[in-house]
């Protein structure tokens, strides 16, 4: 089954998808999907996402994107899978911590794009993570998609999960990129994830329209879709 593992509703501030829209195109696509929002999980509480797609039986592991903050500086983002309730913007080791006590699996979003608040300490850290991003659509330079690649098939090809997914911010992008994973529940994808067993497909890439969009979502010029 084909799954797009990172996306972001309107419950992230720089994104325009209704959880009700996110669901349709998936149900349409037969796609699973991973609802990823920043620092937060309230399209799970306030926009009852889990509700969504069970009605629409769709599969949807529950996640959130997570800034890591250290010493009073940004350490990038790491992305957490199977979680049960939102973690805050914390030290690395705090949301180890809270991830292992969710029985949550981590996974390293655009691991080497600078330009997007990558987490510096992947190379070092990469063991407690099972999963890394190899293709994100919003990638700005396809060279750091490739160095993400290169870097997987050289340390970490089968001991980590590669990812491709869409890290959408608007409808349109859902799907951009996607992983296949021989799974069609929640416990295959953990098993399958924690064996490394998942096949990155790039699709498209996100234009600059759709990274401008998220701009104006920002300052509230555009409504939610
Ligand atoms: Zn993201």
């Amino acid at each position: 089954m084909l799954f797009d593992l990172h996306l972001h509703s309107r419950y992230s501030i720089d994104a325009l998808s209704k959880p009700s829209t996110i669901v349709k195109i998936c149900k349409k696509n037969s796609w699973g999907f991973s609802l990823t929002d920043h620092n937060n999980m309230n399209a799970y509480t306030k926009g009852k996402i889990k509700e969504l797609a069970k009605k629409a039986k769709v599969l949807l592991i529950p996640g959130e994107e997570i800034k890591v903050v250290e010493n009073g500086k940004v350490k990038g983002e790491i992305i957490a899978y199977f979680l049960k309730k939102e973690i805050e913007p914390t030290s690395f080791a705090e949301i180890l911590d809270e991830a292992k006590k969710q029985d949550a699996l981590l996974s390293c979003p655009h691991p080497f794009e600078w330009s997007r608040k990558n987490y510096k300490d992947f190379p070092k850290n990469h063991k407690k993570f099972v999963s890394m991003e190899i293709y994100n659509a919003r990638a700005y330079y396809r060279k750091l998609n490739l160095k993400a690649f290169d870097y997987y098939e050289e340390n970490l090809k089968n001991s980590i999960a590669p990812l491709g997914v869409s890290d959408a911010h608007t409808p349109e992008e859902i799907g951009n990129g996607l992983t296949k994973i021989e799974a069609t529940t929640l416990e295959e994808v953990r098993k399958e994830l924690k064996k490394g067993n998942t096949k990155a497909i790039p699709r498209a890439k996100a234009g600059f329209s759709r990274h401008l969009q998220t701009q104006l979502a920002r300052r509230h010029w555009m409504d939610p879709r």
